[in-house]
C-alpha cells in the first residue's frame, strides 16, 4: 500500500486543495496531518484570537475528513521532526504541502525537503493554494517582483487561474497512526468576545451569503464604516478555509462592478504575498527606508497606550481600536486611519502598531499586516509615502452620521449626528461626555512633527 502525507498549514479546507488532490491521486492512503508547531508559538504568533479560530478550523477539518471516512492527525512539536516521524510510522514516501511566502515558511520548506530527502522521501510543494496566483507568476521586465500595485493588478487580472478542484469523496487514512486530541476553542483564554467562528463550513456559508447579497454593492459601500458592508472573509483566507482561486472564480461569476472591485481587493492580498516572497525581511525591516527616527518608546509611551486602548480623544480612531479589541477584526477603513494616526500623527514606529494588530487580529497575517502597515507608514509600496489621513475628515466622510462611533464609544452615545466626531467642541460649561478624554495631540502639531521628521517643511 502506498501512503502520502498532506501537511496542512494555511490551507485548512477540503474543497479546492491541490496537495490533497495530488496525494489522493498518487497513493492508496493519505495521512492528513496538522502540526502544532512550537516554533510558531516561540515566535509570538499564537495570539489567542487566532488560536481560537484555528481550533474551530481544525475541528471542522477533522469532521469533514470523518464524513469521508478519514480523520485529521494532530501532533505537536518541531514540524520537521513530526513530519519525518509520521512518514516513518506510516511508510509514506511523499509529503505534500502548500507553498508559503514568509521567511519561516520558506525555511520550513527547505528543512523538510532536505530531512525527507536524507531518508529517501520527497517533498511536493504546491503553488496557488494560499494565494490565487503564485508569487512570481507575473513579474515586471527588470525585477523579481512588482513594487507597485496597479501594474501588478493589470497583469494579475489577465493571467488565467487554474480550475478549482472538487472536494474528495473519500479519504482513506492508514490504521495505527496516533493523534493528539483535536484542539477545541474553549481551551483558549483571553479571546475577544465578538470573535467570528472558524471552519470551512462557516467559510462556505459566508461566501454563499456574500455572493448572494453583499458583493453587488461592494464598490459603493466598501468604505462605509457603520454599514459593515465588506465580506469579512479575511480570516477564512488567512487560515485557508476558503480557497482564493475558488473565491476569485466565483466572484467573477457574480459579475458587475461590485465583483470587479472585490476581486481587485483580493489581488492586493496576492500583491503583498509576492512582495514578501522575495523580500521576507520586509516583515520587520523597512521595505524602503525614509530614514525615520521614530519617537522613542519611552517618549511615546502614553500615546501608544492611549492608541491601544482606544482613548486618544479622536472618536473614530477610538471606535476602530475598540472594535479590534472586541471582535479581533477591524474594518479596512478603520485599519487605515488608525495606522495613519499612529505612524504619522503620533510618529510612532510602524512595527509597534503592527505588533498590536498581530496580537489581536484574527486575520493577522505577516504579508498583509506588515506590508499594509509599511504602506501606511510610507516605508512600503505606497507611491505617496507622506500621505496623512486626518481622522476628523475621515470620520465625516466614512461615518457621516456618527453611527459607527456611537456603536463603539458608549461615552459619546448621547451626541447626535456628526457632532460626535469633535466632542471637544461641545465641552466647556455643557460638559458633554465627561468620561471621554481630550485629544492627546493637536492634529496640526502632529502634522508639523511628521513633516519636520521627513524633511518636508
Ligand atoms: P473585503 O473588503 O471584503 O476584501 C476581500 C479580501 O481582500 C479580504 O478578505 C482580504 O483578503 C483582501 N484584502 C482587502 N484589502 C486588502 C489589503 N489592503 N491588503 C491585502 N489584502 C486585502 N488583511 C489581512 O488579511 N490580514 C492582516 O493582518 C491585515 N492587516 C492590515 C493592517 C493594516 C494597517 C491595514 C491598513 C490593512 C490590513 N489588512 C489586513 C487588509 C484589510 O484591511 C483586510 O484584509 C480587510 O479589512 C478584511 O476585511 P474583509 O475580509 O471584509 O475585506
Amino acid at each position: 500500500m502506498t501512503v502520502s502525507i498532506v501537511l496542512f498549514t494555511s490551507d485548512l479546507r477540503l474543497h479546492d486543495h491541490p496537495p490533497l488532490r495530488a496525494a489522493l491521486d498518487g497513493s492508496d492512503a493519505v495521512v492528513p496531518l496538522f502540526v502544532r508547531d512550537e516554533a510558531v508559538a516561540d515566535a509570538g504568533f499564537t495570539a489567542p484570537n487566532r488560536m481560537a479560530f484555528l481550533a474551530d478550523c481544525l475541528a471542522d477539518l477533522d469532521s469533514g475528513l470523518r464524513e469521508r471516512g478519514g480523520r485529521l492527525v494532530v501532533r505537536s512539536g518541531d514540524v520537521v521532526t513530526e513530519v519525518t516521524g509520521v512518514a516513518a510510522e506510516a511508510g509514506a514516501d511523499d509529503v505534500h504541502i502548500a507553498a508559503g511566502v514568509s521567511a519561516y515558511a520558506q525555511r520550513r520548506e527547505e528543512r523538510l525537503r532536505s530531512a525527507l530527502a536524507a531518508r529517501g522521501r520527497r517533498l511536493h510543494v504546491h503553488d496557488a493554494v494560499v494565494t490565487a496566483l503564485a508569487p512570481g507568476a507575473v513579474t515586471p521586465a527588470a525585477s523579481d517582483h512588482f513594487a507597485v500595485f496597479t501594474p501588478y493588478y493589470r497583469r494579475w487580472a489577465r493571467q488565467p487561474l487554474r480550475d478549482p478542484a472538487a472536494a474528495p469523496q473519500a479519504v482513506r487514512v492508514p490504521d495505527g497512526i496516533g493523534s493528539e486530541p483535536v484542539p477545541s476553542r474553549p481551551e483558549v483564554t483571553a479571546v475577544s468576545e465578538g470573535l467570528a467562528r472558524g471552519g470551512e463550513k462557516e467559510a462556505r456559508r459566508r461566501l454563499a451569503a456574500w455572493l448572494r447579497g453583499g458583493i453587488g454593492a461592494y464598490e459603493d459601500r466598501h468604505d462605509d464604516l457603520p454599514g459593515d458592508a465588506t465580506s469579512r472573509l479575511s480570516p477564512h483566507l488567512h487560515f485557508g478555509t476558503l480557497s482564493p482561486v475558488e473565491l476569485v472564480h466565483r466572484a467573477r461569476g457574480a459579475g458587475g462592478p461590485g465583483a470587479e472591485a472585490f476581486v481587485r481587493q483580493v489581488a492586493w492580498r496576492d500583491f503583498h504575498h509576492q512582495v514578501l516572497a522575495v523580500r521576507p525581511d520586509a516583515s520587520t525591516a523597512d521595505y524602503r527606508s525614509r530614514h525615520d527616527r521614530w519617537r522613542s518608546q519611552a517618549e511615546a509611551k502614553d500615546d501608544i497606550e492611549a492608541w491601544r486602548e482606544g482613548r486618544t480623544g479622536y472618536p473614530v480612531v477610538d471606535a476602530a481600536m475598540r472594535q479590534l479589541r472586541h471582535e479581533g477584526w477591524m474594518h479596512n477603513r478603520g485599519r487605515l486611519l488608525t495606522a495613519s494616526f499612529l505612524v504619522k500623527t503620533l510618529y510612532v514606529d510602524w512595527r509597534i502598531g503592527a505588533r498590536h494588530f498581530l496580537d489581536l487580529l484574527v486575520d493577522g497575517d505577516v504579508a498583509n499586516n506588515q506590508l499594509n502597515w509599511q504602506w501606511m507608514a510610507g516605508t512600503g509600496t505606497d507611491s505617496r509615502p507622506n500621505r496623512v489621513l486626518n481622522p476628523v475628515a475621515q470620520a465625516r466622510r466614512y461615518d457621516p452620521d456618527g453611527a459607527y462611533v456611537r456603536r463603539w464609544v458608549p461615552e459619546l452615545a448621547a451626541i447626535a449626528g456628526n457632532a460626535v466626531h469633535e466632542p471637544w467642541k461641545l465641552r466647556g460649561p455643557a460638559r458633554v461626555a465627561p468620561d471621554y478624554p481630550e485629544p492627546i495631540v493637536e492634529l496640526s502639531e502632529g502634522l508639523a512633527r511628521f513633516k519636520k521628521a521627513r524633511g518636508l517643511d
